[in-house]
C-alpha cells in the first residue's frame, strides 16, 4: 500500500499537472469507488469545479476545489492517478475519469478496487471521521519525542502496532515502520510502555529521516506503486530490512528475521534491535 512518501510524491506531481484546471465532466466506471455522496450527486456537484490546490493528509490526497468542496481520495492497495490526453486509450481497470478543461483527463485506475473517494464540503472536513481521527503528520513540528512518549508510554501495544495506527502517527505503513525501528534499534514487538525517553527520541528522528529519504527518492516501488507518470520510485534500493528476510544485516551480518507483528509481515535484526 502506498505510504506517506508515495502519496506525497503523487501529490507533488498532481499539484503541478492539475492545479488551476476545471473539471468539465466526470465519468464513473466503478460506483463503489465513490463513497460519498451518491454517484449522481458526485458528478453533478463536482462539475465546473476548479482545482485550487492538491494537498495530502496522512495517506489521503486532498483536491481543494472551488465551490468550497474537497475531493478526498485514498489509493489503498493499488489506486493510481494519471494525467493524460483525452484521446488516449483507457486502461481496463479505470474507475473514474475527470475530464479537465485543458484537454487532459485525470484518471483513477485501481486493479484491486479498494481505492475510495469522498466529495466533502470543506467546512465538514473536521467532522469527517477518516480525516478527523488522523494523528499528527510525522514530518510536522507537532510530531515530537514528547508527543510520542505521552501517547505511547501508558499503552502496552507492540511498538509496531502503535506506529501503524493512523490516529497516533498518520501516513506510516509496514515498510517505513520496519525501516524506522531498525534504525532506532528497537524490536517491533517491544511494548510501548517499555520504551525509554531516549528510545522515543531516537525513533522520532529515524521516522522523520526515513520518510524524508523516501520522499527524496520518490517513494518505494515494491508491488504495484508507480508515480503519476508510471515511473517507479527509487527507495526500494535503499531499504535496510524490509523484504531482506535471511539476508545479512548491513550493520552486523546477522540474518534478518521475518515474523508476524500486528498482523503484518515484519522484518528486523535480532542483534541490532532490542
Ligand atoms: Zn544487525
Amino acid at each position: 500500500m502506498p505510504e506517506l512518501p508515495e502519496v506525497e510524491t503523487v501529490k507533488r506531481e498532481l499539484a503541478k499537472k492539475v492545479t488551476g484546471c476545471t473539471i468539465a465532466h466526470t465519468k464513473i466506471y466503478l460506483v463503489k469507488t465513490i463513497q460519498k455522496p451518491d454517484p449522481e450527486s458526485f458528478v453533478k456537484c463536482i462539475q465546473n469545479s476548479r482545482i485550487n490546490s492538491v494537498k495530502r493528509r496522512g495517506k489521503y490526497l486532498l483536491f481543494y476545489l472551488s465551490n468550497h468542496l474537497c475531493l478526498a481520495a485514498h489509493l489503498k492497495m493499488t489506486g493510481h492517478f494519471s494525467v493524460c490526453g483525452q484521446g488516449s486509450a483507457l486502461h481496463k481497470h479505470t474507475r473514474v475519469v475527470f475530464s479537465l478543461d485543458n484537454g487532459c483527463d485525470l484518471r483513477f485506475v485501481d486493479t484491486r478496487t479498494f481505492g475510495v473517494m469522498y466529495l466533502l464540503c470543506q467546512k465538514e472536513m473536521d467532522q469527517f471521521k477518516p480525516l478527523a481521527c488522523l494523528g499528527p503528520e510525522p514530518l510536522s513540528d507537532a510530531f515530537t519525542a514528547q508527543y510520542l512518549f505521552e501517547t505511547g508510554h501508558q499503552r502496552t501495544l507492540p511498538i509496531k502496532a502503535f506506529l501503524l495506527n493512523q490516529s497516533f502517527a498518520c501516513g506510516l505503513g509496514n515498510i517505513y515502520v520496519d525501516e524506522s525501528l531498525f534504525r532506532a534499534g528497537i524490536l517491533p514487538d517491544r511494548r510501548t510502555n517499555t520504551l525509554s525517553k531516549d528510545e522515543w527520541a531516537a525513533l522520532t528522528l529515524t521516522i522523520k529521516e526515513v520518510l524524508q529519504e523516501g520522499i527524496q527518492h520518490r517513494g518505494t516501488s515494491i508491488q504495484s506503486y508507480t508515480s503519476t507518470d508510471g515511473r517507479p520510485g527509487g527507495y526500494q534500493d535503499r531499504l535496510l530490512v524490509y523484504g531482506k528476510d535471511q539476508r545479512p544485516c548491513v550493520r552486523c551480518g546477522t540474518p534478518i528475521q521475518k515474523q508476524k507483528t500486528a498482523g503484518r509481515g515484519t522484518h528486523f535484526c535480532p542483534t541490532c534491535q532490542r
